[in-house]
């Protein structure tokens, strides 16, 4: 994957009734943001990947069903893009592609056990074997494939039993999960067509599994954010005799043979437009989807530098009804 669009879905009523899991959802929120402008990028740029950002999260509300599988998650991921929430994708090379793709969060009023899968039966959160998300694919629900990712909740009964996540708070255990699953979308979207080792086993992130670490990203306001993830496999650390499990590596970026030098130029526009994401979160609500006023008039005073539009121009409203008019017209 070339360019990801991240959508967090957030699936569960928790998420958004409960104090501690809303706080936990904006905390995701803002992982993914700093994820692609940490260190992490570097790793997998080796792997074609250019760039990655959170676009928008959705809140879906309860669960269609109290235990889910596979097909359950394609359906209401299948669902957001037909109702355009989250778009199709437009391949974007021969090679390498634009994924707009669904992360979904489960909070603990949803179980998911399938057994629908090739690769076989699984739960998570159930002992013995602990797993805690997985990243798949669809292209039989709209005519281009869709790609997603499941983190399980990480509650202390989801990792009972698993000293290496224990100690950890429940956003530490979702974001290192979350590394987990993006950066083996990222490189092998269709499991397992992509990169992969052991003749289809591992993935890059399985390899070094249990090995956590912390990224940070930082803010032009001084402000530095720390994350913990798990370390992800770097080939060419390996070919180097280095550690191979890392969160940052000096591994030189592949580029699609197709266009081979489009990405420099266009590294400083696509961290231009990270400044204006996430755009305002969406919410089911009795079956409608809306965004929060206060959200979205947030959103609106962060792109004029939080200062009130009265104090730029009287006409702002103005303004932006007619460029809202000129983008419906552009179809390019
Ligand atoms: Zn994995």
């Amino acid at each position: 994957v070339e360019c990801l669009y991240a959508y967090p879905v957030f699936v569960g009523t928790k998420w958004q009734d409960n104090a501690e899991y809303a706080q936990i959802a904006a905390d995701i929120q803002l992982f993914l943001s700093d994820l692609f402008s940490s260190t992490f990028r570097n790793v997998l740029e080796q792997y074609g990947f250019f760039w990655g950002n959170i676009i928008a999260a959705h809140f879906e509300g309860a669960a269609p069903a109290p235990t889910l599988n596979d097909p359950g998650i394609a359906q209401i991921v299948a669902d957001l893009h037909a109702a355009g929430i989250i778009p199709d994708e437009t391949t974007v090379g021969k090679e390498g592609i634009a994924a707009h793709a669904a992360i979904v969060y489960l909070d603990d009023t949803v179980a998911f056990s399938d057994d629908t899968m090739s690769t076989g039966p699984f739960s998570l959160c159930v002992a013995p074997d602990l797993v805690y998300g997985y990243h798949w694919f669809n292209t039989t629900l709209r005519s281009t494939p869709l790609y997603y990712g499941v983190v399980a909740p990480m509650t202390d009964a989801c990792v009972a039993g698993d000293s290496n996540m224990l100690p950890l708070t429940q956003t530490q255990r979702i974001t290192i999960v979350t590394s987990h699953e993006i950066a083996e979308l990222i490189s092998d979207p269709q499991p397992f067509t992509g990169w992969s080792v052991s003749n289809g086993e591992e993935e890059i992130a399985d390899i070094c599994e249990g090995q956590d670490a912390t990224i940070t990203a930082s803010y032009p306001d001084g402000t530095v954010n720390t994350w913990t993830v798990q370390d992800i496999f770097s080939l060419y650390d390996f070919q180097q005799g280095k550690v191979p499990c890392v969160i940052d590596s000096g591994a030189p970026a592949w580029y699609p043979s197709d266009r081979p030098h489009l990405h420099r130029p266009r590294l400083a526009q696509a961290q231009r437009a990270g400044l204006a994401l996430p755009l305002p979160a969406t919410h089911r609500i009795d079956g409608k989807v809306v965004r929060k006023s206060n959200v979205t008039h947030r959103f609106a005073r962060n792109l004029m530098a939080g200062l009130r539009h009265a104090e730029i121009h009287g006409d702002i409203p103005q303004l932006l009804r007619e460029m809202a008019d000129l983008l419906e017209r552009d179809t390019r």
